[in-house]
């Protein structure tokens, strides 16, 4: 039997378009042929178990094979096999209508839409014609008393198809490599693209009489059959040369969707370094990419590890994946089974937890400021840190400040530094007033701070030299002033002088004569406008220009200094104002340049002075 047709029903000839446009992802033609002839394996077996084949299932593995000289590879499964006229039903008739498909769809996008279509569109066997100048199938059929078949198509719409001698059960699907498609006639490119996406397949794939691929990856198995360093092993086989994870979750659904997989916490504490290994996308073990955008919440793609799901549709654009139904549900599922694990490593392992609060913790702060829903589970296991270095929850501490800090409109005050280290006079001046003060130093604290603010009640946050310690967490009863208000007036002008710097509020205080005779301060609202304007926000702050800086510089009324000041004769006076002022910015790490010089200089004509 000898027949020869046509498989074009509407498109005059689609394989030169489809060759041209997915030209960014060819590799994918292998990945196609190795899975079908995989689909066609477990098929028979499945067929096996039912009973309905009852002969020898004998060796199963995948071959995939090259030949340089003759400029075929080869695919060879021993599958269930397509007698003649499922090769016209199943190549001819819907494996084309579904690449007329993809066509048809490819011609109607605009670029941007293109590119996502390649790659995500199960383009399935005609695939092969972007590598391949001709095709041929060899096929025997499981079914007793068929005849092999022979396909042959040279990437024109005509097809023959006639019967063969084939004596063992299965298909080779050989491709005759086109003459600008060498790549793939080498070996290493071959292995590459089986590694990329065939590592997990369920049937052995053998490549230069290697196996390539495990068939059991770990995500198929049941946790309880797992150990610890099955997880470790396997996130190393992932990426290799990273360090260990901290932890994993193993995901398992079927209903109402299906979707495996295990997602590993990093430990990495630079923020920068999160994104270099990504999350892979499976469908039924077949890799699919590593762009999860969509799939997985935003904040949960700083997390590493494999999702497998025959439920998110992978041949539409990403606007569709968006609204799809099921893939909002796996992102719903995902965000809470994070939440979940978090909250029992908490409950079961409170100092453990906290060893890991600095790997996890910028991770926990991005899920709560993105994300309502895990915000309002995360704040029972949000952690921060006091500069003693003691972790709270958020409960925890607002219950442990809450009688000592709360100011005299009930506003609980939480005093923080973002740099313990240059902020150190501050912390310490809040610390002698019995206060305590967090650690808020990570990159995105001051978000954090903003959003605690509104979810918390009667809370506000101060950073530690934001005002002086008696303002910064303002009580009914203050301090006396020593100095008449003729001399505070006089004190403030002479400061001025001595000063004379625009940007320079400065004010006279009546603080305790313990406390330092001059204190510099940014205002709290001050300083966050300008980091939002840094940030690039503020809405339509820019139209100001940026800001000017604006410091408060407080006089100790209450100091002895302030008196030698007001009293001492001629020069003297303004010199002693200066010297205080510049300790003042040496404590905010403000001394610099010809400012720095100029005050060691006249520190030790001072010091021969005495
Ligand atoms: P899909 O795999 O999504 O069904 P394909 O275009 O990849 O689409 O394949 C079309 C059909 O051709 C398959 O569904 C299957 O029936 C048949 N087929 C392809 N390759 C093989 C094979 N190696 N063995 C048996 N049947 C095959
Ligand atoms: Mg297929």
């Amino acid at each position: 039997m000898q027949e020869k047709g046509s498989i074009s029903i509407h498109t005059e000839n689609i394989f030169p378009i489809i060759k041209k446009f997915l030209y960014s992802d060819h590799e994918i033609f292998l990945r196609e042929l190795v899975s079908n002839a995989v689909d066609a394996t477990q098929k028979l077996k499945s067929l096996g178990q039912l009973g309905e084949f009852k002969g020898e299932l004998g060796e199963l593995k995948v071959k995939v094979s090259v030949d340089k000289e003759a400029r075929t590879i080869t695919i060879s499964d021993h599958g269930l096999g397509m007698t003649a006229e499922e090769i016209k039903k199943y190549i001819n008739q819907i494996a084309f209508s579904g690449a007329t498909e993809f066509v048809e769809k490819y011609k109607e996008k605009d670029a941007a839409a293109k590119d996502q279509i390649i790659g995500q569109f199960g383009l399935g066997f005609y695939s092969a014609f972007m590598v391949a100048r001709e095709v041929e199938i060899f096929s025997k059929s499981y079914k007793e008393e068929t005849e092999g078949a022979h396909w042959v198509c040279d990437g024109s719409t005509e097809f023959s198809l006639e019967t063969t001698e084939k004596s063992d059960r299965g298909t080779d699907i050989v491709l005759h490599v086109a003459e600008d498609s060498d790549e793939f006639l080498e070996p290493a490119r071959l292995k590459g693209i089986l590694n990329k996406y065939c590592k997990f397949l369920p049937i052995e794939i053998e490549f230069e009489g290697e196996v390539i691929n495990q068939t059991a990856p770990i995500w198929t198995k049941q946790p309880s059959e797992l150990t610890d360093e099955d997880y470790v092993k396997f996130y190393q086989e992932l990426y290799p040369f990273s360090e260990p994870p901290l932890f994993w979750i193993h995901l398992n659904v079927d209903y109402p969707f299906n979707l495996t997989g295990i997602l590993y916490f990093p430990k990495v504490k630079d923020e920068l370094q999160f994104q270099r290994n990504k999350i892979q996308l499976y469908s039924r073990q077949v890799f699919i990419t590593d762009e999860v955008k969509d799939v997985v919440p935003e904040f949960l793609m700083l997390l590493h590890g494999v999702i497998d799901s025959p439920d998110i549709p992978l041949n539409v654009s990403r606007s569709f994946l968006q609204a799809d139904a099921a893939v909002r549900k796996i992102n719903t599922y995902i965000t809470k089974k994070v939440a979940d694990k978090l909250a029992e490593l908490y409950r079961k392992d409170r100092a453990g937890y906290e060893q890991k609060w600095s790997d996890i913790g910028l991770f926990v702060k991005y899920g709560m400021l993105s994300d309502e829903k895990f915000y309002d589970k995360a704040k029972d296991f949000a952690l921060v840190q006091n500069v003693g270095g003691k972790f709270f929850t958020l409960p925890e501490y607002q219950e442990f400040v809450q009688a000592n800090q709360k100011d005299k409109s009930e506003q609980t005050v939480v005093l923080y530094t973002t740099d313990a280290e240059a902020q150190h006079g501050f912390v310490q001046a809040a610390q002698d007033r019995g206060y305590d003060v967090l650690k808020l130093d990570g990159p995105l604290d001051s978000h954090f701070i903003g959003q605690l603010e509104q979810k918390l009640e009667k809370t506000t946050f101060k950073r530690v030299d934001a005002d002086t310690i008696g303002k910064l967490i303002e009580k009914e009863e203050s301090t006396e002033s020593v100095l008449s208000d003729d001399d505070k007036t006089k004190l403030q002008e002479l400061y001025k002088a001595a000063i004379s710097n625009e940007q320079m509020h400065v004010q006279v205080e009546a603080l305790s004569p313990q406390d330092a005779p001059v204190i510099i301060t940014l205002p709290e609202f001050m300083r966050r406008m300008k980091d939002m304007q840094r940030a690039g926000g503020g809405g339509g702050m820019q139209m100001f220009g940026s800001l000017p800086d604006s410091y408060t510089v407080s006089v100790n009324a209450n100091h002895p200094i302030a008196q030698r000041v007001l009293h001492a004769e001629g020069e003297a006076g303004s010199k002693l104002a200066r010297q205080a002022y510049d300790l003042a910015l040496l404590a905010q790490g403000m001394l610099k340049g010809e400012a720095l010089t100029a005050f060691v200089k006249r520190s030790a004509d001072l010091l021969a002075a005495e």
